[in-house]
């Protein structure tokens, strides 16, 4: 079967063919149709968390069961199911028995410590493969998988409630996913900072109420203030330590900050303004089965609708080279369908 892999020298990918796997005792195998390609797989192809060589890629994968182990009661043939970064947790620790499961401490991530979903085939753990409702396109719900689910569960953490002012930072692929559900399915009043005016086009299409082009504005968090009277909730998707600092400032007393953009800088944070506004610093990583199961339910509705753009498997390489070059708008998914 054709796949997605980590080179032999673990730098860079190739798309090579692979010996089929089989599945074991509470397993299930899953013919794939769509995968999402996304930064963190750079990330694994670069060997950045630690180089795995062979290690098939991909954890935005959506595909159909076709086998199932004799002890498996969770999952049946035929039906769809989504390969997530959060492939499988532990199930007895504290984080996984108190519905924080994403921060159990052997957990394995698809497509980094197992393979994932840019695969023709791939086997999953009945029980931790989230179902895709029928309605839902299979391609749209690929991103749903990561970028989807990781600003669903974000808001939640940002206490995004109708009538709440929210501000999201970055406009980019997973920010446009937090404008919609924020406005879509939280009920609420969504701000969207970024630097590039096509990107806040769409925000302000995707239901942003306010858009504030950070080149244009001196201070921004002045304006948000000015506006706003101070944001309940702010969610920086952006990959630059300015936003986060400019994203505590633009809370009111009592507002909370959610990390989800990955600069390997350190934030700024005002002591002062933390303890007297009483001031609630967040980081947030993906989202539980739960989590995902909601953040489905919600695009299967029509509530929000992710851009995706099909391409063959074999354009994968180039696909990350256009990745690493910037040039990627929208989430490139490879289409397993035509294979
Ligand atoms: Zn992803
Ligand atoms: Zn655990």
């Amino acid at each position: 079967m054709k796949a997605v892999s980590v080179k032999k020298d673990g730098v860079g990918i190739e798309v090579t063919e692979h010996e089929a796997p089989q599945i074991k005792n509470g397993e299930a195998l899953v013919k794939m149709e769509y995968c999402g390609v996304c930064h963190t797989d750079l990330h694994v192809a670069n060997g950045d968390f630690g180089k795995v060589p062979g290690r098939i890629l991909g954890h935005e994968g959506i595909g159909i069961v076709t086998k199932v182990a004799d002890d498996v009661t969770s999952l049946k043939v035929g039906d769809r199911v989504s390969i997530a970064w959060f492939f499988k947790g532990c199930g007895y620790c504290e984080y996984c028995t108190t519905g924080r499961e994403t921060l159990c401490r052997s957990v394995q991530n698809a497509g980094y410590s197992v393979d994932g979903g840019m695969s023709e085939y791939a086997v999953v753990v009945a029980d931790y493969a989230v179902k895709v409702p029928e309605r839902l396109d299979p391609a749209q719900a690929s991103s749903v998988t990561c970028a989807g689910v990781t600003t669903y569960k974000a808001l939640k953490e940002a206490g995004a409630a109708p009538g709440k002012t929210i501000v999201i930072y970055g406009a980019g692929g997973l920010g446009n996913l937090a404008i919609q559900y924020a406005k879509k399915v939280f009920n609420t009043i969504v701000v969207a900072v970024d630097i590039n005016d096509d990107k806040l086009a769409l925000a302000k299409q995707s239901g942003a109420d306010i858009i504030i082009n950070g080149k244009d504005v001196p201070d921004v968090p002045e304006k948000i203030q000015k506006l706003t009277g101070g944001c309940h909730g702010a969610v920086v998707t952006a990959v630059s330590k300015v936003a986060f600092n400019q994203a505590v400032e633009s809370l009111r007393a009592g507002g909370t900050v959610v990390a989800v953009g990955l600069p390997s800088e350190y934030m700024e944070l005002s002591i002062v303004k933390t303890v007297l506004d009483g001031i609630k610093v967040v980081g947030s990583l993906v989202g539980t089965r739960k989590d995902l199961a909601e953040a489905f339910d919600f695009a299967a509705r029509g509530l929000v609708v992710p851009v995706v753009h099909k391409r063959p498997v074999d354009d994968a390489p180039a696909i990350f080279e256009e990745m690493e070059a910037g040039k990627i708008n929208g989430r490139m998914v490879l289409d397993f369908t035509q294979e």
